[in-house]
């Protein structure tokens, strides 16, 4: 007898999910599986996902402790040791003194942003935040019931703020401002006088900030980046979202972690008892191994990155109609392609026929059209595959 698939009940579904759309991420991964399993050949710059694997010191004591039977129920919040180890190891990065009750470990940096968004955004709040940006920050906050005030990004300002519509948006409405530094899509990083400016208007409208500092170890040419949760009066209204995706290329492990002000973290933590119960507990004791072993690991791959970025930074730029910023983090390259006459959908497309997968920069929002967003989280000789495959892609339509 064949199974019969249930018909499924004609009952609606909330609307509180309606927003949600695919990152554009899997959509082009999909696509471009599709083209490879009729033997086209693809090089792969659309996932924003370190290619490397995580540090072999942290692999081998996960393992230990699956074997060891360190998989069961845990704290909702985390481990107590890691997160006091977070509380000292993220404080000292950026200059600042937490205490553990402000750590709350998740599965990876999301819940870390999403659920302190629905701690804090009440319908019809205005949320502020960067377009081009990560899809998650207009996902969450409109979840949440909040309306959306992207703000652009300007190529001009190396893909800061636009400070002026910022001024011109912000309000008492305002309930959340959500930064990125260094920024997916982007790699840009939001200079100190335009952080003081974003937070001196914060504390005058008394709102939160969300600060997503995923990517804080990935900087290069030996800069380092502000937290603007250390300037002063703002610990005490900010989220510092991080975790050991990025830095550590522990992505699938599933590791992230927020600090941020006590009373607010009691609250977010029943998000966490309630919304996923614990973040699995072999990851939590790789993560302490991770930043308590050698760290020589996260200096090998930010050097890999640095010399990626130079070899696709100045291929790009000698491609016709193309030109691209040298981002100063992350591991993405986000050119500007006006000048090729075409939207940022059809030079996707058009790069996809010629075995090239990357996104459009309208994926990250209407700001980004325009532009393109590349991973060079990949091989040098990839690399060079793909700048080569897209010279010829743009030589075929001028
Ligand atoms: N923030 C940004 C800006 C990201 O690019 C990503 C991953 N692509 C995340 C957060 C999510 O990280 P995680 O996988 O740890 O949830």
């Amino acid at each position: 007898m064949v199974a019969q698939v249930p018909q499924q009940s004609r009952a609606p579904f909330a609307s509180r999910q309606a927003h949600l759309r695919p990152e554009g991420a899997y959509e082009v991964m999909a696509r471009s599986q599709e083209l490879e399993a009729k033997g086209h050949d693809m090089v792969h710059l659309e996932a924003g996902e370190p290619d490397f694997n995580g540090p072999p010191n942290a692999s081998l004591v996960g393992i230990a402790a699956i074997a060891s039977g360190q998989t069961r129920y845990v704290p909702p919040a985390g481990l107590t040791k890691l997160r006091e180890i977070i509380a000292d190891t993220a404080g000292k990065t950026r200059g600042m003194k937490f205490s553990p009750k402000q750590v709350l470990i998740s599965p990876g940096a999301k819940p870390a942003m999403f659920f302190p968004t629905l701690t804090l955004v009440e319908p019809g709040d205005e949320v502020i935040y960067p377009d081009p940006g990560f899809p998650t920050y207009e996902a969450m906050l409109l979840v949440a019931g909040g309306v959306p005030k992207p703000v652009p990004l300007l190529e001009s300002k190396s893909f800061s703020f636009d400070l002026d519509a910022f001024d011109r948006l912000i309000s008492d409405k305002t309930r959340m401002i959500i930064l990125n530094s260094p920024s997916n899509p982007t790699g840009g990083v939001i200079p100190l006088k335009d952080l003081q400016h974003i937070a001196d208007a914060a504390r005058r409208h008394d709102c939160w900030i969300v600060s997503d500092e995923i990517y804080n170890q990935i900087v290069f040419d030996g800069q380092t980046v502000t937290s603007i949760a250390s300037l002063p009066g703002m610990a005490e209204r900010t989220v510092i979202v991080d975790g050991f995706s990025k830095t550590y290329a522990m992505h699938g492990w599933r590791l992230g972690y927020g600090i941020m002000p006590e009373a607010l973290a009691e609250r977010v933590r029943l998000f966490y008892t309630h919304g996923f119960g614990c973040t699995a507990h072999a990851s939590q004791i790789a993560a302490i191994e991770a930043l308590t072993g050698p760290q020589d690991h996260v200096r090998m791959m930010v050097e890999q990155y640095q010399r990626r970025r130079e070899i696709i930074i100045d291929g790009l730029n000698k491609l016709p109609g193309v030109h691209c910023l040298k981002p100063q983090g992350a591991f993405y390259a986000f050119p500007n392609i006006q000048k090729t006459g075409k939207t940022s959908q059809e030079i996707a497309n058009l790069f996809l026929d010629f075995g090239v997968a990357l996104l459009p920069g309208n994926a990250f929002g209407k700001y980004g059209e325009g532009y393109l967003r590349l991973s060079y989280a990949n091989s040098i000789p990839n690399i060079q595959k793909a700048l080569e495959r897209m010279a010829k892609a743009l030589n075929s339509i001028h």
